[in-house]
């Protein structure tokens, strides 16, 4: 608005803000909220294809927050629908021999992702498409979109892609043995990663009834839990272990119950619990 009003020649009257007292903010990089399910897909890309040999274009929506650390699932991103025209040109490039993997959620696929991808098609991408399909415009309220009468699977068969599958997000064992099969497929492949927002799932159906928790008496303080996944409900308990390695603890009033950190726990020690309801929330 600042910017517009110095082109049109306005004063427009600016409110003072006084800055923040600076103890009582704390800086973290942006984060997927707990439960959500592009957590779980970008923990199974991540142990099938590695960092450093990948080039990830990303898209615009919940899901661009993978781009930051732990999970990094995400070099660019340019505006909706960029990540299959960027991602088939990225796959042009000679000599370029890293995998290319273009993300993308259900709701910008409809909107500006199709174009791209019959190009991609067209022009025999060797191109990986993950459609991070979350049913819902979770990033900007909640509208409605074309995905509430058409299957992702059924379009992109459609224009031609012939190796399409589809996977549960929150099943991070099956998703990785197929992003690990399907990245070095010929041509553009298509992986549907389904997983519903944790946020637009607990208000219809409220939390499960099962938790998650750490047995602290068995961690041994590897800190994969805290250091792969980035759940806000996963933080430092104040404990030790005996070998003076600090203990993770699931904060329940954050946890959403989605068990993604269950898989992630290298030595299983973060385990379900059964509650009664409203007891831990
Ligand atoms: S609103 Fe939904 S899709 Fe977006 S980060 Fe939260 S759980 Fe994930
Ligand atoms: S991954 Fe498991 S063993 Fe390692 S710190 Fe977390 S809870 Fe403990
Ligand atoms: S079950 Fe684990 S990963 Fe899922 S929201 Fe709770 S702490 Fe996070």
């Amino acid at each position: 608005m600042l910017g517009l009003s110095k082109v049109v020649d306005y004063d427009l009257p600016v409110p003072s803000i006084p800055p923040p007292e600076e103890d009582i903010l704390f800086s973290r990089p942006p984060v997927l909220c707990p439960g959500c399910p592009h957590r779980a897909t970008f923990y199974a890309l991540n142990k099938a294809v590695p960092k450093r040999h990948r080039i990830v274009s990303t898209d615009i929506g919940c899901y661009t927050l993978g781009a930051s650390p732990p999970l990094n699932a995400g070099h660019l991103v340019i505006c909706m629908g960029s990540s299959l025209g960027i991602g088939s040109g990225l796959t042009q490039i000679p000599h370029q021999t890293d995998p290319v993997i273009a993300v993308i959620g259900d709701s910008t696929f409809w909107h500006t992702g199709l174009p791209g991808l019959v190009n991609a098609v067209y022009n025999k991408s060797q191109l990986l498409l993950l459609v991070v399909d979350n049913s819902a415009t979770a990033m900007t309220g909640f509208q409605p979109n074309p995905g509430e009468m058409l299957s992702i699977a059924d379009a992109v068969r459609g224009v031609g892609v012939e190796n399409v599958a589809e996977v549960d997000a929150f099943d991070p064992k099956r998703s990785l043995e197929v992003i690990k099969e399907y990245v070095n497929r010929k041509g553009v492949s298509v992986i549907v990663s389904k997983g519903e927002c944790r946020i637009q799932f607990v208000r219809r159906e409220g939390l499960p009834d099962t938790t998650y928790e750490v047995e602290s008496s068995r961690c041994v303080g590897c800190h994969t839990c805290v250091n792969r996944i980035a759940c806000p409900a996963i933080m430092w308990s104040g404990k030790k272990n005996e070998k003076g390695k600090e203990i993770p603890v699931i904060d329940q009033f954050l946890c959403a119950r989605c068990g993604l950190c269950s898989h992630v726990c290298p030595y299983g020690v973060i385990v379900p619990k059964k509650v009664t309801d409203g007891a831990d929330k």
